[in-house]
């Protein structure tokens, strides 16, 4: 059998088109889901365009095609490009002519289904038309997916035009978010084109064969139980990160000169500090930043991403002798094998769902630096239910920085939250054992797409 999957590789982020953001936070768990799979006897065939194309040298066991690097599309600005293939769903076209081919070339190995990012929403009507399965893959929390499908009415509520002084207030439908959380999604009425395509997403994913999220049971057993009225599809967990690491599917390179360096320090006295591949600050909170990790006297590696700060080319703006022999500062990193190091204790993150998830996976205490979309549901979650971390709540301030940091690294409060993190992530390593919900979810994922008859 062969599975189709679309990597979300096309878009990179409208505020930042040309810079090339990598956009990892959906390309990693579709290869991750698609290394899956192809563990388990399928075969895999990725559709994929050229910009932010992955590495195909990384994944000789899969077959790859390009799609829509024809004239029309070549001849875009990134941003147009944007645009026009994800808001105005001109794709399409190209995609279908490219699945016909692949459904009348696959007699010997039929094609069971297409496997598509759930944000590629226009991929619904393309897989209704030829009638071919499409199971979605949604890229964070099952919490954010039902957030998200209530922003017409939260905005109905008027809760996107508040002002200053309510940021403190409780959010009456879902009593666990500030009204800052909410603000801070980047919305500003469900008439944005940034809500109309989550609009979109969330219709067509309803509309969906299935559903798998990146998440499991034991995390978000609560939302499991509230999201079958909205999404009546089959629904699968499944922790990609316990699987496949991201590694292969980095778009950037992995700097691993600081290991030998990271090998000497004390088991848990490191700061991990990343903020994903897309997010950008100021120069003024690099510095905020800089200061707090100085201030708070704890060892830390920190990732800062050629482009992170708003036009910066890299660190030219730290003052010299940053970061001295306290700290490593690094472009890129592969994220999740820093996260295994014993030398870590604690993981400041900008509460990007991968991010968030590898942390659980290799049991790291967070600090949660959200600074858009879902990231402010990711991190109340993760300090206000699982408490497994602590939020910074005022932005970048060095005074809070080093505060949260001492609290989480070298306080009582520290070890608390260790232990909560260490019961969540044993409750994740049972999971996958036989008879465990994620091991059962992947075992059903893999029956129910082998039912398909196409
Ligand atoms: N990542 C990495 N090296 C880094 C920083 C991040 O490999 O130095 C990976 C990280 O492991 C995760 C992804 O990039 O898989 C970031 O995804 P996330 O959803 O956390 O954030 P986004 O980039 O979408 O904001």
């Amino acid at each position: 059998k062969l599975i189709y999957t679309l990597p979300f590789c096309t878009i990179q982020q409208a505020a930042s088109a040309g810079t090339g953001e990598p956009l990892q936070g959906h390309i990693n768990p579709m290869l991750q889901l698609a290394n899956l799979l192809y563990s388990k006897g399928f075969n895999i065939t990725i559709l994929h365009t050229n910009f932010n194309a992955p590495k195909i040298s990384n994944f000789p066991h899969f077959t790859f095609i390009s799609i829509l690097d024809n004239e029309r599309f070549s001849n875009l600005s990134i941003l147009d490009f944007a645009q026009s293939f994800i808001f105005k769903q001109d794709g399409g076209d190209d995609l279908r002519d490219q699945l016909e081919l692949l459904l009348a070339s696959g007699k010997d190995e039929p094609v069971s289904c297409l496997i598509t990012d759930a944000l590629w929403h226009f991929t619904q009507s393309v897989a209704d038309s030829l009638n071919l399965p499409r199971l979605v893959v949604r890229t964070t929390s099952l919490y954010t997916t039902i957030v998200y499908a209530s922003i017409p009415l939260l905005d109905d509520r008027g809760y996107f035009k508040l002002d200053d002084t309510h940021l403190e207030e409780q959010v009456g439908e879902f009593p666990l978010l500030k009204v800052k959380d909410i603000l801070k999604m980047g919305i500003k009425s469900k008439k944005d084109p940034y809500a109309e395509l989550i609009g979109d997403m969330v219709k067509q994913t309803k509309a969906s064969s299935g559903i798998i999220w990146n998440s499991f049971k034991e995390l978000e057993e609560t939302e499991l139980e509230r999201v079958p009225h909205d999404f009546p599809a089959p629904r699968f967990l499944i922790p990609f990160p316990k699987y496949f690491t991201a590694s292969s599917s980095s778009l950037l390179d992995q700097d691993r000169t600081f290991f030998p360096w990271l090998d000497q320090q004390p088991p848990k006295s490191v700061v991990y500090v990343s903020f994903g591949s897309i997010s950008q600050v100021e120069e003024k909170e690099l510095l905020e930043i800089a200061h707090g990790l100085v201030y708070s006297k704890q060892a830390f590696l920190w990732v800062v991403r050629p482009g992170f700060v708003n036009g910066s080319t890299w660190l030219e703006s730290l003052p010299n002798g940053f970061p001295g022999e306290r700290g490593r500062v690094v472009k890129w990193a592969p994220q999740q094998e820093v996260l295994a190091h014993e030398a870590i204790g604690a993981f400041w993150t900008h509460s990007g769902w991968n991010s968030t998830l590898e942390s659980v996976c290799e049991g790291v205490a967070m600090i949660c630096s959200p600074l858009l979309g879902d990231q402010p549901l990711n991190a109340r979650y993760m300090s206000d239910v699982s408490r497994v971390g602590v939020c910074l709540e005022n932005g970048f301030q060095r005074e809070e920085i080093s505060s949260v940091i001492r609290r989480v690294m070298v306080d009582e409060e520290g070890k608390e939250i260790r232990e909560r993190m260490r019961v969540l992530k044993q409750k994740l390593d049972v999971s996958l054992m036989k008879g465990g919900s994620s091991n059962e979810s992947m075992e059903s994922l893999i029956h129910f797409i082998s039912s398909f008859q196409v």
